[in-house]
């Protein structure tokens, strides 16, 4: 992804390329800041309510000064239209600011979309198990202390995985380092219910209420990794990386080791809801 354009709440458009935080601002310093990572289909971002929503109430969590979720939006304004894209990553940031000083800053940032991802969901992603207690402030927390999902990402990809899957110490799933996981039974979608310590995926409500029309029923619960190794197909969910295959877990295959025909409707799906069909 590249840095296309960045706009601050109060200042307006800035250069991209220029520093924006001090160095003692709490998010740089003690990973004390919220951000929200959102996919912009033909110029919209999809779902920029419940995504100020999600910010403002992580925010909230961790004790920080309240969102200034106009202030936001006009900023995702002003970058989406420096940055230029019709398709683009736009992420908000929310940080308390400087050490001492209390002056909270947003910032929408507009970069470009990740490539390789249209490759992946033709071949699928293989998974690493990697174990996973997270604090209660963290959980389900959108801050930006990721350090931990990113070493999980680093410690799948020395194990020959693309990603990391986060199994409780009993055992039981809860999602990956930046997305949500789900798999079929015949005709049921399963996923870890948000009673656990998990993140309240946007991608994952949005989908949530498509499943029915796809044709699948749902069911969010507690389930150990047994069941998710013994899936028909399994998929992992998110803002950028959309609708994603999973075909193995540890090695081990999961269904035929192919792409499924339930992540293939609900990626559809969320397509047509973005307003942005597949078949543009
Ligand atoms: N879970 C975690 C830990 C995440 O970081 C993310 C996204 O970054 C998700 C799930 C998926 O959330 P969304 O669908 O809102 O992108």
């Amino acid at each position: 992804m590249t840095l296309l354009a960045v706009a601050e709440v109060g200042r307006g458009p800035l250069d991209p390329n220029a520093p924006v935080l001090h160095a003692d601002d709490q998010g740089v310093l003690r990973g004390r800041a919220v951000f929200e990572t959102i996919r912009v289909y033909d110029g919209h971002p999809f779902r920029l309510e419940a995504h100020l929503d999600r910010l403002a109430a992580s925010a909230a969590r961790i004790g920080l000064p309240p969102v200034d979720a106009d202030g936001l939006a006009l900023a995702v304004e002003e970058a989406l239209e420096a940055g230029g894209r019709p398709d683009a990553v736009l992420r908000l940031l929310w940080t308390p600011g400087r050490e001492g000083e209390g002056t909270p800053t947003g910032l929408a940032l507009v970069s470009t979309l990740p490539a390789g991802h249209d490759t992946l969901r033709a071949r699928g992603l293989r998974l690493a198990v990697v174990p996973w207690a997270p604090g209660a402030l963290i959980a389900g927390t959108k801050s930006t202390s990721y350090a931990e999902n990113m070493a999980a990402v680093d410690e799948a990809a020395r194990r020959g995985a693309d990603d990391a899957l986060f199994v409780a110490p009993d055992g039981i799933v809860l999602e990956g380092p930046t997305s949500n996981v789900w798999w079929r039974e015949e005709r049921r979608l399963l996923t870890p219910s948000l009673e656990l310590p998990i993140l309240a995926g946007v991608t994952r409500a949005t989908l949530l209420e498509l499943v029915s029309d796809v044709g699948y029923g749902v069911q969010e619960g507690s389930f150990p990794l047994e069941r998710l190794l013994a899936a028909d197909e399994a998929f992992l969910t998110s803002s950028i990386r959309e609708v994603m295959p999973v075909v193995a877990v540890d090695d081990a295959p999961i269904g035929d080791r192919q792409p499924g025909p339930a992540a293939q409707s609900l990626q559809r799906a969320l397509r047509s809801a973005a307003g942005y069909p597949l078949e543009r």
